[in-house]
């Protein structure tokens, strides 16, 4: 069977592509590695989104929830429903391995998939790709010894496993800041890491105080301009302005951001800048260098995952179906 377009993740961007495809009448499959929004489904279970529902909702179709700021089993729920209200073809478990031109008259392109349980591999013909795999399977490493050590996690889950424990955070910015007053309020003795001198910036207006207070208070130990020697089972090892201090823990979570798939979009024939990580495309329509294969949702900002969220991202779509029926 061959596609109009075929759309590599299944985020809200991806979905608001896909439904703006369907609405200018191109058969379209929607293809992820994993479930419908992913991403959100690996969220902290608590979690409640910064955005208004006004701003999560993805092809002007209402998202009804019974707080302004959904839940993330609230987003869950919409964007199924939006999926499948749209008879939006998903394909879950299913990996792009590449995606090939091939010439034959007119550019198309021939999607290779592989089924993540069944490992059996599929290959799907396409006019056009859309590529929008988000950034959130790909954390910021911080290179250190004991990484990969089973007491730390570059996901942040629920504060009741921890209660008791002495928890480090490292990290700055919002996911840092609200796990640590998460397991603060759950009985656990947080310790943060940061590198800078202070909070992000972009640490939200509402939460800024309380986690300012809590290190006022003592109730958290903050140790900012401190860089991450080492991690081992008994804690981590960090260098404060040059003094190296051991600080004993149960647990690290880096929570030290998130970045997109580089190496995916570059054997997809993207050109991606290597500072950046912006992949090259043309603003206007989001065309990459590749003619017919287009980028979406965050990976479109590169590096900066604070610049496209979901309320600029669902935007995505109807720049390039607009340009895919030019
Ligand atoms: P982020 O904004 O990228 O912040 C990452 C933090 O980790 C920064 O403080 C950064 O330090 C630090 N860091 C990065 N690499 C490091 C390294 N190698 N060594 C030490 N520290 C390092 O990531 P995030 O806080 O996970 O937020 C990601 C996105 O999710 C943001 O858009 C955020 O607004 C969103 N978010 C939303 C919610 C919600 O809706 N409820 C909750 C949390 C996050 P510097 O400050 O020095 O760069």
């Amino acid at each position: 069977m061959k596609y109009d377009v075929v759309v590599v993740g299944a985020g809200p961007a991806g979905l608001s592509a896909a439904v703006e495809m369907k609405r200018k009448g191109l058969s379209t499959l929607v293809l992820d590695k994993g479930s419908i929004v992913n991403s959100i489904q690996n969220f902290p279970p608590s979690m409640i989104f910064f955005s208004t529902v006004e701003l999560l909702e993805i092809a002007g179709i209402p998202f009804v929830a019974s707080s302004p700021h959904p839940t993330r089993i609230d987003a869950v729920n919409y964007y199924s429903r939006v999926a499948g209200s749209n008879r939006i073809e998903f394909r879950g478990n299913s990996r792009v391995l590449c995606v090939n031109r091939i010439s034959n008259g007119a550019d198309s392109f021939q999607v290779e998939v592989k089924n993540e349980v069944t490992s059996e591999v599929n290959f799907f013909a396409a006019e056009k790709v859309v590529v929008s795999t988000g950034f959130y399977d790909h954390p910021n490493l911080l290179g250190v010894p004991g990484e990969t050590l089973p007491h730390v996690s570059h996901y942040y889950n629920e504060p009741g496993r921890h209660f008791g424990q002495r928890v480090v955070i490292i990290g700055g910015k919002n996911s840092a800041v609200e796990a640590a007053l998460d397991l603060y309020r759950h009985g656990v003795a947080v310790v943060l890491v940061h590198r800078g001198d202070s909070l992000g910036k972009s640490v939200k207006y509402w939460i800024l105080p309380d986690i300012e207070n809590r290190i006022k208070n003592h109730e958290i130990t903050a140790f900012f301009n401190t860089r991450v020697l080492e991690i081992n089972p008994a804690g981590i090892m960090v260098d404060v302005k040059g003094r190296t201090e051991n600080i004993g823990c149960d647990f690290v979570y880096a929570l030290t951001g998130y970045h997109p798939d580089i190496s995916f979009l570059r054997e997809v024939g993207i050109d991606v800048d290597a500072q950046t990580g912006i992949p090259g495309h043309n603003p206007k329509t989001l065309e990459s260098k590749v003619p017919g294969v287009y980028v979406a949702g965050s990976i479109v900002a590169g590096y900066d995952c604070n610049k496209i969220f979901i309320e600029n991202g669902r935007e995505h779509g109807k720049l390039i179906a607009a340009d895919m029926v030019r």
